[in-house]
């Protein structure tokens, strides 16, 4: 059977990547889920004769368009636009927009593959997809990313819709670019509906939406801490990135118990032995979402904290690591020294942040370790409740948005110890939350016949 599971794997990436040449993140993810998923698949026959696995890495739609925009020098810039719309089979298309100078197909493309079973696993009914563009938000100017974000959306809006695909934000796009999306859809659709998620409060946000991602993480941390009855209180903690996701997770990991010493940016981090409490938070929120900042910045302001220029934090001593920055941020040899220095739970904010060397290092060494598409599924379902808010065009208080987000991260926990608990009583999050997430797409896929 270990031996039929190989051939299986190797011979369906062969083919993979001789057909998407040059997109090692989809390649990367794709090997991640095959690996869990195959034994199930050679178990079960008809899957394999359906091809459901090669029709799930074939994006149902793929649209790429040109965006032309006017910089305030008046002069032209071009950027390149995209939508993945990867599987509908258990939904409308849902997925963030990511706005970086790094996005390209191949990044798309392992977003959408891994919105899909995120997507399945928050028990919402939503497809997967994921989009945006190589635009660079930083050091804009806000009339600048304005009239990107109308450009950008002046083609998107004929291929989204509340019923069809219903995007939000991701790196790059917060809520000043939903608003700017936003207005622009409304205007061209010349209707008020839930096309994007992530709105503001007073046109049709959901309470919590900003929040829920990095909530919804701690709460998932805490029940993984959990298992081994422990909890955040008293614990260590090392958050990388300074966005959206890593703010509500330092937030709630300090609402909880623990002491976060450590955020980032692309440049480098900040250690703050005594903890990033409330008051210092307050601060980086301002500093990065209002006066849009560096993080090397906090040190001016806290002179007892440190930064350490173009480093990672993964070498500062702690028990928990929240990476929330971006994909394979956190490679072999981080993970080696994190494990040297004690951390014994690593929950993923971002997509996809550990490279194969360090989940293979944590597993290895049987500590905690939750993949992406378990722990910060949190975000997406609150999407998700801001639809159902949207479509009842009601809001929620924040306790009711909460209790829901808290329901389904405790459902996701669940469904990762049914389907991944091995025989020696280890979680493998990675098998658990993959196999739970594929066989409702699988079997959804299987009733609505070969399209
Ligand atoms: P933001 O744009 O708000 O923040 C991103 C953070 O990561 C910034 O601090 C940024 O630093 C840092 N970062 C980005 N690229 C790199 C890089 N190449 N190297 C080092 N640091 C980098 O994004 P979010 O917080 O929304 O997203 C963070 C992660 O969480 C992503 O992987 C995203 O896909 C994932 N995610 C987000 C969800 C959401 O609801 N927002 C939901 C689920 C997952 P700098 O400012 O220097 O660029």
């Amino acid at each position: 059977m270990k031996q039929n599971v190989q051939n299986f794997v190797d011979s369906f990436m062969e083919n993979l990547i001789a057909k998407n040449p040059g997109e090692k993140e989809f390649h990367q993810a794709v090997h991640e889920v095959l690996v869990a998923v195959a034994p199930y698949v050679l178990e079960h026959p008809e899957l394999v004769d359906l091809k459901i696995l090669e029709r799930m890495c074939e994006p149902e739609r793929i649209i790429i368009f040109r965006v032309p925009w006017v910089d305030d020098k008046g002069q032209v810039q071009v950027n390149r636009g995209f939508r993945v719309q990867m599987n509908s089979a258990i939904g409308p298309y849902k997925g963030g927009l990511r706005f970086h100078p790094s996005v390209n197909l191949g990044v798309l493309k392992f977003l959408a593959f891994e919105q899909v079973l995120k997507n399945s696993l928050t028990t919402l009914p939503m497809g997967g997809g994921k989009g945006g563009s190589d635009f660079d938000p930083k050091g804009k100017s806000d009339n600048e990313v304005m009239r990107f974000c109308q450009s950008f959306m002046t083609e998107l809006h004929r291929h989204i819709g509340p019923d069809t695909d219903v995007p939000a934000g991701d790196i790059g796009v917060g809520g000043r670019e939903i608003g700017y999306l936003f207005g622009q859809y409304r205007r061209l659709s010349n209707e008020f509906t839930g096309t994007l998620t992530g709105k503001a409060l007073a046109w049709g946000g959901s309470r919590l939406r900003p929040e829920a991602t990095g909530y919804g993480l701690c709460y998932f941390a805490q029940s993984m801490l959990g298992t081994r009855g422990k909890s955040f209180q008293g614990q260590t903690v090392v958050i990388s990135g300074s966005g959206n996701v890593a703010q509500y997770a330092c937030e709630k990991a300090t609402q909880l118990g623990g002491k976060v010493v450590t955020l980032s940016d692309s440049n480098g981090y900040v250690y703050d032995p005594d903890g990033i409490d409330a008051g210092k938070l307050a601060y980086v929120m301002d500093l990065k979402n209002v006066r849009r900042g560096r993080i090397k910045e906090y040190i001016t302001k806290y002179p007892s904290a440190q930064y350490f220029e173009g480093k990672k934090p993964w070498e500062v001593k702690c028990d928990i690591a929240l990476p929330c920055a971006t994909q394979n941020e956190l490679d072999g040899e981080a993970a080696a020294l994190l494990l040297k220095n004690g951390c014994y739970c690593v929950a993923e904010g971002a997509n996809m942040p550990s490279t194969p060397e360090a989940i293979h290092a944590f597993q290895k060494a049987k500590i905690l370790y939750s993949p992406g598409k378990a722990s910060n599924a949190g975000g997406v379902a609150t999407s998700g409740l801001e639809m159902t808010q949207n479509s009842m065009r009601r809001k929620w208080h924040a306790t009711k948005v909460d209790d829901n987000l808290h329901l389904i991260m405790d459902d996701i926990h669940k469904a990762c110890l049914q389907y991944g608990t091995q025989p020696d009583g280890y979680i493998d999050y990675v098998k658990g939350a993959t196999l739970a997430g594929f066989i409702k797409v699988a079997g959804a896929m299987v009733d609505q016949g070969l399209i």
